[in-house]
């Protein structure tokens, strides 16, 4: 599985990184999502939809 994140829509909120921290961080300046492992594995895959469920900027995807 794959996951993007949306930069533009991002508000820096964080909970993506706390939630799946191998999968996302956060730039210093802005505090906008970097996604540290586009390719999932199978490990982070569960942590990675919680975060795209839960990112009040619906900016993160996850497919297949
Ligand atoms: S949860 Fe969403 S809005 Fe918050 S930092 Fe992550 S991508 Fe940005």
């Amino acid at each position: 599985m794959r996951v993007t994140a949306d930069r533009e829509r991002c508000v820096g909120s964080g909970m993506c990184a706390l939630t799946a921290s191998e999968v996302f961080d956060q730039d210093d300046e802005e505090g906008r999502v970097l996604v540290l492992a586009p390719v999932l594995s199978a490990g982070d895959e569960d942590a990675a939809r919680d975060a795209a469920d839960n990112c009040p900027a619906a900016a993160i995807t996850v497919e297949p």
